[in-house]
């Protein structure tokens, strides 16, 4: 057995059994979403899984990922604290079951959802990844539109641009960004402030992290919000943070992949040393090396 890490909350699996099985065991009676004002009319909730984007204003409440399926009422509890309006649009940033539990009540509730092609892919199927399986989705909770490379909405007063970026975090993420509020999500190709997981058994990779970050990051003013997948709301300078420790422990890896290393060979050579202080919760160096290894060495399912 080996613990999952995400929004804070650990759970045991193991890579045969179902991820979801391990968040059941979770209590989310004890979860609470918190909202906070980001920039405009932009707002972000935190709860347990990744973070939340929330546009409100005249035309109707738009959503950015949707945690997991026991939170749906609390989270809509704190849309109606902050808009009188209906939930409209959900976007999903990747397919990952802690973006996207929420779907199916959402899908049922009539919110109109959109994502990248390979989100509705991956969750019309089984998929096994590293840190457990995943069942494939009912109907009702899959992308209705689906888009290869952008989409832009034009809602509450703000042009939203939804961008497919290149295999990073998965092989379908979207970076969601509010140029009017000045606000980006990045959704997981970002993690703030901790070691992120990295779906590398599915298109994810830490050189397409890297890329995904060296593009975003000249796009970036000094007073742009950036909305993590995961951690606390954060800035250019937090990005810019992640990308050099992800690209310094890649390297490093890569390296000792070349020269045919293991994965504990590779663990017992602490490529993460020197970040575990600042970088290793709630996930530890030893936690994250995984997923680097297996950016760079091929991976038997
Ligand atoms: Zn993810």
């Amino acid at each position: 057995m080996k613990k999952i890490v995400e929004g804070g909350l650990i759970v045991a699996a193991a890579a045969g059994i179902y991820v979801a099985a391990s968040y059941a065991q979770m209590n989310f009676d004890t979860v609470e979403i918190k909202a906070t004002k980001v920039s405009g009319n932009i707002w972000m909730l935190e709860g347990a899984g990744g973070n939340i984007g929330v546009s409100v204003g005249e035309d109707g409440v738009l959503l950015v990922d949707d945690q997991f399926a026991p939170l749906t009422g609390k989270i809509l509890a704190a849309v109606k604290k902050i808009s009188d309006k209906p939930v409209k649009f959900l976007v999903n940033t990747h397919w990952h079951w802690d973006h996207t539990g929420g779907n199916e009540n959402l899908g049922k509730a009539g919110v109109l959802i959109v994502a990248h092609d390979n989100v509705r892919t991956r969750l019309l199927t089984d998929q096994a990844t590293l840190l457990g399986k995943s069942a494939a989705s009912p109907k009702i909770a899959l992308p209705v539109i689906t888009f290869d490379n952008s989409v832009t909405y034009h809602i509450n007063g703000e042009t939203m641009h939804v961008y497919k970026v290149p295999p990073a975090h998965t092989d379908g993420d979207a970076f969601v960004r509010f140029k009017n509020a000045n606000v980006v999500h990045t959704g997981d190709v970002f993690a703030s402030g901790r070691y992120p997981y990295i779906d590398s058994v599915n298109g994810g990779s830490v050189a397409g992290i890297v890329k995904a970050m060296d593009d975003l990051i000249p796009t970036l003013g000094d007073d742009t919000k950036v909305i993590p997948g995961h951690g606390p709301l954060s800035s250019k300078k937090d990005v810019i943070a992640y990308r050099n420790m992800i690209a310094t422990v890649g390297a490093r890896v890569e390296a000792l992949v070349k020269q045919g290393k293991t994965l504990d060979e590779v663990k017992a050579a602490r490529p993460t040393a020197e970040f575990d202080a600042a970088w290793g919760k709630p996930r530890s160096g030893d936690e994250f090396v995984p997923f680097v290894y297996y950016s760079y060495a091929p991976y038997k399912k």
